[in-house]
């Protein structure tokens, strides 16, 4: 469960960004290692966090 770092309320998780394959950050340095970011938005106040789940964080782990 992630909380807002502005009201700690508990953040809906698990939205992804759509359309047109954008959606793959991809590192120089480690080999074009690709991970796929995903959003958690809080329904309280509407802050908007970027995170990277625990399969991908595996791969930066490597
Ligand atoms: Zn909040």
């Amino acid at each position: 469960m992630r909380k807002c770092i502005r009201c700690g309320a508990e953040m809906k998780e698990d939205f992804t960004f759509t359309g047109g394959g954008g959606n793959v950050i991809r590192h120089k340095g480690m080999g074009f290692k690709a991970v796929y970011p995903k959003v958690a938005v809080c329904p309280e106040c509407g802050e908007v966090s970027i995170y990277i789940d625990d399969k991908d964080l595996e791969k930066l782990k490597k």
